[in-house]
């Protein structure tokens, strides 16, 4: 059982795979974080996230363990990833790690989730059910915030706005891979659902789905 969970900065979708993957005891991986991962070990290295053979020798060379760094939420790594994601060979670099853990998802699980941005589109088209979730821009820069400042990181509501509008242009304006709903996905918009509403929601779909 594969499930996709797709959808822009901050819709709430880790927080949904993850708990669905717990509820399911299905494996979960988050692929946002190794694009993270390869932009902090570029920037790391003092290079350039938008040079594509920089960053695509640095997707090649990714190991497991490079999802474990400790620097992957800082804003200067997240405006970096979704530079690399942009490079068509970075993507393609990537494919296989995300496909494998699809398909044999870890600890011989029963299934497993993923959240990006391309799962029900390009990673697993497959999937047997695919969420895309969404939410006005306003709500989710405000979740972003909080986040960062429950994090004790300093944030300035306009520069997360700002900073997030940048990233969704570029998420969805890019040629390969860029974020969009799969047609047999499930929109589930979530400006005014908190995290249990659309939990329960996404269960009874899946619920639904494997009767
Ligand atoms: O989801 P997260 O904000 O951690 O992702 C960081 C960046 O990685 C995104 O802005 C996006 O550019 C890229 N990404 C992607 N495809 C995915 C997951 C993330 O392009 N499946």
């Amino acid at each position: 059982m594969i499930i996709a969970v797709d959808g822009p900065v901050a819709a709430g979708k880790g927080t949904l795979a993850r708990r669905l993957a717990a509820a399911l005891d299905y494996a979960y991986l988050d692929t946002g974080s190794i694009y993270r991962a390869v932009a902090a070990k570029i920037l790391a290295a003092g290079g350039d996230a938008e040079n594509p053979e920089t960053a695509t020798a640095a997707a090649r060379a990714l190991e497991p363990i490079d999802l474990e760094r400790d620097d992957l939420r800082l804003e200067t790594v997240s405006q970096a990833a979704s530079k690399v994601a942009a490079i068509p060979s970075v993507r393609a670099a990537l494919l296989d790690f995300q496909r494998d853990f699809a398909d044999r998802p870890p600890g011989r699980r029963n299934g497993a989730v993923l959240d990006g941005r391309d799962i029900g589109t390009v990673v697993c088209p497959e999937a047997n059910v695919k969420f895309f979730l969404t939410a006005s821009v306003e709500a989710r820069a405000a979740r972003r915030h909080k986040e960062l400042i429950e994090r004790g990181e300093e944030s300035i509501y306009a520069r997360v706005l700002q900073d997030l509008r940048e990233r969704d242009a570029r998420d969805s304006g890019r040629a390969t891979a860029p974020l969009r709903a799969a047609e047999d996905a499930v929109r589930l918009d979530t400006s005014s659902m908190d995290a249990d509403q659309a939990f329960a929601v996404a269960m009874a779909e899946i619920a639904r789905r494997r009767d």
